[in-house]
């Protein structure tokens, strides 16, 4: 409307009509000024006066530029009057300082009212107060561009960001590090203390990451507990490094989330930079984050570095996981049973399956070469399911053979730490020996942290209903092992075979032996010995009071057939059990 309007004074307006046109006005909701060709006020309207703050007085005889606000550059008031002296009319919006200093928006139409001789004789300036408006678009750029609970800018604000600060440190040729952040245990935080402590432990780190960067750096969360932060104008990897330092130090102070207690949480961190490694943003946090998780690897709380052959490594990744599913769908996988045996009843009581993949080129592979990759990744779950189905399928077979053996078979503790595992380990015995007597199935488990334990414990007693066992695995290697004994309903336990390895020639070693068939002992669990390698160590280890063992000395893991052709003719050494 002001455009027209604006358009129409700038062509048809004389001395007259511009008084009966200051009249019409007065009243009107739009504001209206009028200047001379010097720009001075020589008429302003009730609205004019209003929205700017000041009275009319105030305003005749003065040059709009009162209500600078110093928001604009002074090109922007150079583009305007080009456009008053060339075209004869501006529209667009001003942001202007009221009389009491608070900042408006008004959306402005200028004319310049021109002579006979074409020179301006006056200005007219129609305006409206958009400030509320621009408020609200403001809100609503906030809402898209910043994250609600931190306040801290997200993905899409650092995208930006991001195109941004290459461009500026391609100028300056200065280095930029992209840094991607994983808290190292938040979901305990939440768990235990609840959403809103961890809510405001992620403000708190947001806040701390902020104060711990420079002004001109960027700090993003993309969700959850992850941030990523732009280190701008590095001039060394050093001085990142320096950075990086300080920020893993101040996450690790201690925060007050809920009265009387001291909560702790560290970070791990990925950092590639710019241009070192790629041009391309998606490129750059692509790598850190890669980076975070070798970060993650390497033990947390503290950052890595990205390098091409961690990308490689990746790669490599991919690649097996991939052929693991194939070889999965295509049956490449066996298990193979080694015995456990009882000295004391002199009698083989179990078998633990132990898989191996045949693979059609490499020949057997033996699960070091593809479980750790499979392990961290949801194929865990696939092929778990497949090494129960398969275990219970030969377990049933040898029972149905007249053998008494407990089936043990080691979990991935990504199944375990699905709540529904019950549900699936109902289906598979189901499927694969419905009338399974109770024990028949040993699960084995490693070390969990105790964050995990309580969860655990739900699914191992609902597990329990269905006849499966639980055993810890590697007992004493981790820093849980006596938090997962007291906590879990387990029914054995089996040492480390390192330990039973080296019992023999080192006394400490001896002492911990000891002392864990101990406290097997004392919560009435069977304790079997791992890796059982001489008739010395059984002989010692039944001194021990362990009489359960495992090792090449009495069976290799076999394929199913050789299992049943040594177990016919297996007998036991005389000499063992002498003691
Ligand atoms: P583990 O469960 O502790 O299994 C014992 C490992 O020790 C087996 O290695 C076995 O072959 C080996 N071993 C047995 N007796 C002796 C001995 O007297 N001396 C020595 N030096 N070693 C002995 P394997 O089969 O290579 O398996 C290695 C690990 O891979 C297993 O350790 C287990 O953690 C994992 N694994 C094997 N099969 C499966 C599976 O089906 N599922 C899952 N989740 N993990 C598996
Ligand atoms: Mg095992
Ligand atoms: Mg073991």
């Amino acid at each position: 409307m002001s455009e027209m309007l604006g358009k129409f004074l700038a062509t048809e307006m004389s001395a007259d009509r511009l008084t009966q046109l200051v009249q019409l006005f007065q009243h009107a909701h739009v504001g209206l000024v009028v200047t001379d060709a010097d720009a001075n006020i020589t008429e302003v309207n009730d609205t004019a006066c209003a929205i700017s703050g000041y009275s009319r007085q105030q305003l005749i005889g003065r040059n709009p530029s009162i209500l600078k606000s110093g928001q604009h550059e002074e090109a922007f008031y150079r583009e305007m009057w080009a456009a008053l002296n060339q075209a004869g009319f501006w529209n667009g919006e001003i942001c202007n300082r009221r009389l009491d200093g608070i900042l408006f928006h008004e959306q402005i139409s200028i004319a310049a009212v021109r002579g006979a001789d074409g020179l301006a004789t006056h200005y007219v300036a129609i305006l409206s107060d958009i400030s509320r408006r621009h408020a609200v678009e403001e809100q609503m750029r906030r809402v898209a561009q910043y994250d609600p609970l931190t306040g801290l800018p997200n993905r899409l604000l650092l995208a930006d960001r991001l195109e941004r600060a290459i461009a500026v440190n391609r100028r300056a040729e200065t280095l930029l590090a992209v840094c991607f952040l994983d808290l190292d245990g938040f979901k305990h935080i939440n768990d235990t203390l609840g959403h809103e402590a961890g809510d405001n432990m992620l403000k708190e780190v947001g806040d701390r990451i902020h104060s711990a960067l420079r002004s001109s750096d960027t700090v993003a969360r993309l969700g959850g507990d992850e941030f990523v932060m732009l280190l701008s104008g590095m001039v060394s990897e050093d001085e990142c490094c320096m950075t990086l330092d300080r920020l893993l130090k101040v996450i690790a102070e201690p925060y007050a989330l809920i009265a009387d207690t001291l909560s702790e949480i560290s970070a791990s961190i990925g950092v590639t930079i710019f241009p070192a490694d790629s041009e391309d943003a998606d490129t750059l946090l692509r790598h850190a984050d890669q980076a975070m998780y070798a970060a993650k690897h390497a033990g947390k709380n503290c950052y890595q570095l990205f390098d091409v052959r961690m990308e490689q490594r990746i790669q490599a990744r991919q690649d097996t996981l991939r052929r693991v599913a194939r070889a999965l769908r295509t049956e490449q996988f066996e298990l193979h049973y080694q015995p456990k045996l009882d000295i004391r009843q002199g009698k083989v009581i179990g078998a633990e399956a132990l898989i191996r993949w045949n693979h059609p080129v490499l020949g057997s592979l033996s699960p070091s070469e593809f479980i750790p990759l499979v392990e961290d990744d949801e194929l865990a779950i696939a092929l778990g399911e497949w090494v129960i189905s398969e275990a219970l399928r030969q377990g049933r077979a040898w029972h149905e053979q007249g053998l008494d053996l407990v089936i043990s078979v080691n979990a991935f503790a990504k199944q375990l730490q699905r709540p529904n595992f019950a549900e699936v380990l109902a289906r598979l015995i189901e499927e694969a020996w419905p009338a399974m007597p109770a024990g028949r199935l040993m699960l084995e488990i490693v070390e969990h942290s105790p964050s995990e334990l309580e969860s655990m414990e739900e699914v191992i007693l609902a597990s329990h209903k269905l006849g499966a066992r639980f055993s810890l695995d590697d007992f004493g290697t981790g820093h849980s092992s006596l938090s997962c004994l007291r906590l879990l309903t387990v029914d054995e336990i089996k040492i480390y075979q390192g330990f039973v390895h080296d019992m023999l020639d080192d006394v400490e070693t001896a002492a911990l032996v000891e002392g864990v068939i101990g406290l097997g002992q004392a919560f009435g669990l069977q304790v079997v010995a791992e890796g059982v390698e001489s008739d010395a160590h059984i002989v010692r280890l039944l001194e021990l009071g362990c009489n359960v063992v495992q090792g090449y000395r009495i069976g290799y893991p076999l394929p199913a057939r050789e299992f049943e052709q040594w177990l016919a003719s297996f007998s036991i050494n005389p000499a063992w059990s002498k003691t």
